[in-house]
């Protein structure tokens, strides 16, 4: 799809009766930092968040590669609809149990060889997520090649039901049982988010499946940093733009 660099006036109009709104965290809601621990979500944020859930009637998700404890205590105390594990572990209503893919024996055995493996690698930080293997090389890049090769060793191992991704200075092994754009779809089909119009941001390849889903969803597709190759149907090149644009779904002025 080609690439049109958006403004504010180009995103839809903050119609919080209308729009289901999903946002990505890492690199999307928040900058990306050199350890997944060392990201912060300011308090402005948080409270802009909560406003513009409330005013969406609950009808607000985050989207994220994270496991879920993780990323609700990133975001503590709100509580948020959230999927996690891009879509393997998926809380639709805050305080409800979680949707949880099952790991089985054999996958689970390769995620404690990788974790093994690399426990002990200067710079690189082993991520388990159960549901899944992030490997995050940001502070030792040089290592990219070695982890890719034992990533895709494991999935050979597993077969065709597994996948190796690439993202920003991570790599990650998980099942195909679930994505961005299935998280997406699992939303959009109940309460609080059915027959409402998506609105998708986020910044990175694992965000492609969920722009094709906002977009055969009649939503819309926001990347948030251009991309030569991307499904989503706008680019915006600040992040700025999504404060400002949350804030007025949120019922506060732009300024
Ligand atoms: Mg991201």
């Amino acid at each position: 799809m080609s690439q049109n660099v958006a403004d504010l006036s180009d995103l839809p109009p903050p119609d919080p009766d209308a729009l289901a709104v999903f946002c990505d965290v890492d690199g999307t809601l928040l900058d990306i930092a050199d350890t997944p621990e060392g990201v912060h979500v300011p308090g402005a944020l948080r409270v802009t968040l909560d406003l513009a859930r409330n005013r969406l009637s609950g009808a607000f998700a985050l989207v994220t590669g994270r496991g879920l404890a993780d990323v609700e205590r990133l975001f503590e105390p709100s509580r948020y609809a959230i999927a996690a594990v891009h879509g393997l572990e998926i809380r639709t209503r805050p305080g409800e149990p979680a949707e949880s893919y099952r790991p089985d024996a054999a996958f689970r055995a390769e995620i404690d060889r990788l974790a093994d493996h690399f426990s002990n690698r200067e710079g690189i930080i082993v991520e388990d997520k159960t549901y899944a293997i992030a490997l995050h090389f940001r502070l030792a890049p040089e290592a990219e090649g070695d982890i890719l090769i034992e990533l895709q060793r494991s999935r050979t191992k597993l077969g065709s039901a597994f996948q190796v991704l690439n993202g920003k200075k991570l790599a990650e092994l998980k099942p195909l049982a679930a994505n961005k754009g299935s998280a997406i779809r699992h939303f959009m089909a109940a309460s609080p988010f059915a027959g409402r119009r998506p609105v998708y941001f986020g910044d990175d390849t694992t965000d492609e499946h969920a722009f094709e889903a906002a977009n055969e969803l009649g939503g819309v597709s926001v990347r948030v940093g251009a991309h030569p190759d991307t499904r989503a149907q706008m680019v915006v090149d600040d992040r700025q733009i999504l404060y400002t644009w949350l804030k007025l779904l949120s019922g506060g002025r732009s300024g």
